[in-house]
């Protein structure tokens, strides 16, 4: 990749204003994935953050020397950054687990240019308008990539809700079951009702952990140290009984729901008859129902643990074809870290270890490697993982896309470089991982926030950081 500076060709050049040149940047290369799919030659003209012009094919109306800066992606791919709308900070409160400094660095040397916090395992959660704005005060001086936030529903805050969207929250997330943490109770179908009124006729999505209790868990599950005896205690049909429920609540309300992590497959066609109703229900997976499957999990190994748990190769492939046919709207992280204490590494106890998957860095990778096997190309890339996923936070407009007008968030990758996850290059705070050592394909080479570059393969991450804190707007 070349990249030339205007300002010494400027010394010959006569005539051209100085001031012209302030924040003036062109990005060309060959396979730039544009806004309606097509791979081709072109440039993007960059002015003071945002897309000014984006042209195609060979012979734009372009005069390098009007840049300060020209990027010259050659061969390699350019696509819009990737938006990570499922993403566990975890600060203030539980920053050993997890800090926006080391989340953000992790984004941006994975191709990420915004996530959008949850709003548990920090605290206080963030469900009040206090706990929005003490996230925002610590996020605020040390984010290297944009971020938004979720706030939550917990039983007793529905006055609460609309505060929060009228301070910028992206939407809002509950539990049906114990999340994890006491702070952050799950919600009855009482409960709901009292959010989904105040949530009613404004523009706000309501994310569902889609899994209840359920009565057909052995009462023996086996070693606690074998994955099989995690997988038995979190059977299908949790989820299953979950989405039957966040379906009904989707057509009764009509207020947007959103699925985050489906896991089973099985409950496909219950998101299918409701979509079929016309019900607004968008619905995610993770990079590890798509990459990892039960049974070649090793005893002992509980960062491979999460909720709900990472399922069979059946499973998985039926994961794929949903993504394929648009069944499943797009996929995130659910990066959810913690210390190794919680983690149970040495114990290997997969019943009591913490459940969540650390992995935002590598979601750009590990999709490819999965993905491009499958026949999934650059524009589905796009659609699952910039556009769909910013759409969901409420950043369509800005985020998500190469379009004049947008911000100038981009990723330069390469598709067909292999490399190998090591632990000196992971950026995320306790470096555990279920990838650890896996060979993945695609390789992030540059990452461009706001037309700042935050990551290059060369000079690393950028030492300043330069995002913002993203605050929707238009909430009703
Ligand atoms: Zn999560």
């Amino acid at each position: 990749m070349l990249i030339t500076s205007g300002m010494q060709k400027l010394r010959t050049s006569q005539g051209c204003n100085m001031a012209d040149l302030k924040d003036k940047k062109l990005v060309k290369g060959r396979r730039i994935v544009f806004e309606d799919g097509v791979v081709s030659e072109g440039c993007i003209v960059i002015r003071e953050g945002k897309i000014e012009a984006v042209h195609r094919g060979e012979n734009a109306p372009i005069n390098e020397e009007e840049f300060q800066e020209v990027i010259d992606a050659g061969n390699q791919v350019v696509m819009p950054g990737i938006v990570d709308s499922h993403v566990h900070v975890n600060e203030p409160g539980r920053t050993a687990w997890e800090g926006y400094e080391t989340a953000t660095k992790a984004a941006a040397m994975g191709g990420i240019t915004t996530i959008v916090d949850m709003p548990l395992n920090s605290i206080p959660p963030t469900t009040t308008l206090d706990a929005f704005k003490i996230k925002m005060e610590h996020a605020q001086p040390q984010c290297y990539v944009d971020v938004a936030f979720w706030g939550g529903v917990v039983p007793g805050n529905e006055m609460e809700l609309r505060p929060m969207i009228n301070a910028g929250i992206a939407g809002f997330k509950c539990f049906l079951i114990h999340s994890g943490v006491d702070e952050f109770p799950h919600v009855t179908t009482e409960d709901l009702h009292a959010a989904m009124k105040q949530l009613q006729g404004t523009d706000s999505v309501l994310l569902f952990h889609a899994e209840v209790e359920t009565s057909d868990i052995p009462d023996s599950l086996g070693s606690p140290e074998e994955y099989s005896s995690f997988l038995a205690s979190r059977p299908p049909s949790m989820e299953y009984e979950a989405i039957k429920l966040v379906c009904n609540m989707c057509k009764t309300y009509r207020v947007p729901c959103h699925i985050v992590h489906l896991s089973a497959a099985a409950a496909l066609p219950l998101i299918q008859e409701a979509r079929g109703a016309g019900a607004p229900l968008t619905v995610e997976t993770c990079h590890h129902y798509l990459n990892l499957e039960a049974a070649t999990v090793p005893g002992k190994a509980t960062q491979y643990k999460c909720c709900p748990p990472i399922r069979d190769a059946r499973n998985q492939e039926i994961l794929w074809q949903a993504l394929g046919n648009g069944d499943i709207d797009m996929v995130v992280s659910d990066h959810s870290p913690c210390t190794p204490e919680l983690k149970l590494l040495e114990k290997g106890d997969f019943l009591a270890a913490w459940g969540g998957i650390a992995s935002v860095q590598f979601g750009l990778s590990l999709f490819w490697t999965g993905g491009s096997k499958r026949g999934f190309t650059l524009q589905d890339m796009v659609r699952l993982m910039c556009e769909n996923t910013s759409k969901l936070a409420g950043l369509g407009d800005r985020k998500g896309k190469i379009r004049a007008g947008c911000d100038a968030d981009l990723v330069i990758w390469d598709p067909e470089a292999m490399w190998k996850v090591a632990v000196p290059s992971i950026q995320h705070k306790n470096k555990i991982t279920p990838y650890l050592d896996m060979a993945l394909k695609g390789k992030v080479l540059k990452t461009i926030l706001r037309g700042q570059v935050v990551y290059s393969d060369t000079e690393g991450i950028a030492q300043q950081p330069m995002g913002q804190l993203l605050l929707k707007t238009g909430g009703k």
